[in-house]
């Protein structure tokens, strides 16, 4: 058992400095780690093994007194950093006052804050509602129940490497089947998938990308079927694939002249991470609806639908919502993330790591033939490895050095439908020294293997 007394506080206070005094599973993390192979259900995986007693700035403290380097955010979530001063106060300020009245109950102002926050600074300056939700995936459901509603279509598209979530019509529209999908159909209905434009496997233009993908949504599913298109504006789970210039804006362009609701899914790529305040804007596009989730509330779990009013409109009342959509702690907590993204510097932060990120990625590529590409803007940059002679993807080597890094206590996040990508997401309240460290870590990790 774990005393509260040896436990350190977390937030940015914490010293920011990649310790170990264990090696890495220490006996404290093992001995949790046997428990959860007994109490916890096989399916549910870790990246690392060790157990978190606290975190803030840009590190993890394990159970053993560990101090890792965070380059994954627990999937870019804790972007303003973990326990942030503010979202620590207004969760505790708030959770004291009441934990949930349901919103379709007995409303609260905090969810109304939220709604107006994020039609405010969701790209395009249309009119625009919100709805709030708890997960990820089930703003992509709802997303999709809207859209469907709006329209009076039903078919929904969604594009190889796409990843929406792990519930039934989100693993549909998910691509990759181990692990997400496997064994777990049949998938919902009326969900088919067009294809991406992937610059490093594909060679095509923007333009000749976005044509091919048209063509196969006319002619496997046509216009008149359809409801939405939806996709990640840079591919999270899929291998951070920043689309050519050029294949976004004709797909958006192509729905608008047919009837179609386009759906960014911005549930990775939202709030600052990219080093816009989302990545329709790395882009120049407008969707018509965006889902959000992970960064938005600092931890705290949330996610919304947030798009033009007269589809998020078509509803009738009643047909959106959830017990605990929209919490009343969450979206305390929401309030003081948004502040923090538009208000310390989140967005210019997630540029300077991009640059620092890029440079030391593309001097390993210069000297390493077996980093294929690196890409990705602000805080959301990749490494795909491959073998040098071939340029097949290279999931093995990716794995050990990944396995290498966090043996090193240094956490690093795979992804990629090849499983040969290296993505880095770490908190835009990270150091330089921190970064640069991890990334030394990386490259000997390579130069190892
Ligand atoms: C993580 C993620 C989801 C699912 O979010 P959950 O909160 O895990 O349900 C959906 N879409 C994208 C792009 C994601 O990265």
């Amino acid at each position: 058992m774990i005393t509260v007394a040896t436990m350190p506080l977390g937030g940015p206070s914490l010293p920011q400095e990649r310790r170990l005094v264990t090696a890495i599973p220490g006996p404290r993390s093992q001995e949790l780690l046997d428990r959860k192979a007994s109490a916890v259900a096989a399916g549910v995986g870790h990246t690392a093994p060790v157990h978190a007693v606290a975190a803030g700035g840009g590190v993890i403290v394990d159970a053993d007194g560990n101090s890792l380097i965070d380059l994954g955010s627990g999937i870019a979530v804790t972007s303003i950093g973990n326990a942030h001063p503010k979202v620590v106060a207004a969760v505790q300020e708030q959770v004291a006052q009441f934990t949930h009245t349901c919103f379709m109950v007995a409303p609260y102002e905090s969810y109304v804050g939220v709604a107006e926050a994020l039609n405010r600074v969701t790209p395009g300056d249309h009119g625009k509602k919100s709805a709030l939700f708890n997960s990820g995936a089930e703003a992509v459901e709802n997303a999709v129940k809207i859209a469907r509603k709006f329209t009076g279509k039903q078919a929904v598209v969604a594009f190889d490497h796409g990843y929406h979530g792990r519930t039934n019509l989100t693993m549909a529209l998910t691509a990759k089947s181990m692990p997400y999908k496997s064994g777990f159909g049949p998938f919902a209905s009326e969900v088919y998938r067009a294809p991406l434009s992937y610059p490093y496997r594909d060679g095509l233009s923007g333009a000749d990308a976005a044509k091919k993908a048209i063509s196969v949504i006319e002619k496997q599913v046509g216009a008149d079927n359809l409801a939405a298109v939806i996709i990640e504006p840079i591919q999270g789970e899929g291998g951070f694939i920043v689309p050519a210039d050029g294949f976004l804006p004709a797909l958006v362009e192509w729905c608008r002249a047919n009837g179609v609701v386009f759906i960014a899914d911005e549930i990775q790529t939202g709030f600052a991470r990219t080093g816009e305040m989302f990545a329709s804007d790395v882009f120049g596009i407008v969707p018509d609806l965006i889902t959000t989730a992970k960064g938005i509330a600092g931890g705290m779990p949330l996610a919304a639908v947030t798009g033009r009013a007269e589809i998020m409109d078509a509803s009738h009342a009643g047909g959106l919502g959830g017990t605990y959509g929209g919490n009343p702690v969450a979206c305390a907590a929401a309030l003081a993330a948004i502040d923090v993204f538009e208000n310390e510097g989140m967005v210019e932060r997630a540029r300077e790591i991009g640059v620092l990120l890029k440079g030391r990625l593309e001097a390993l590529q210069a000297s390493d033939a077996r980093v294929g590409d690196v890409r990705g803007h602000g805080a959301m940059i990749a490494a795909e490895f491959v073998d040098a002679e071939t340029g097949e993807p290279d999931a093995a080597l990716t794995a050990a050095v990944a396995k290498a890094c966090i043996a090193e206590g240094v956490i690093v996040l795979t992804c990629g439908t090849y499983g040969n990508v290296i993505r880095f997401l770490p908190p835009l309240s990270t150091t330089d020294d921190l970064l640069n460290e991890g990334l030394d870590v990386v490259a000997a990790a390579l130069a190892a293997h």
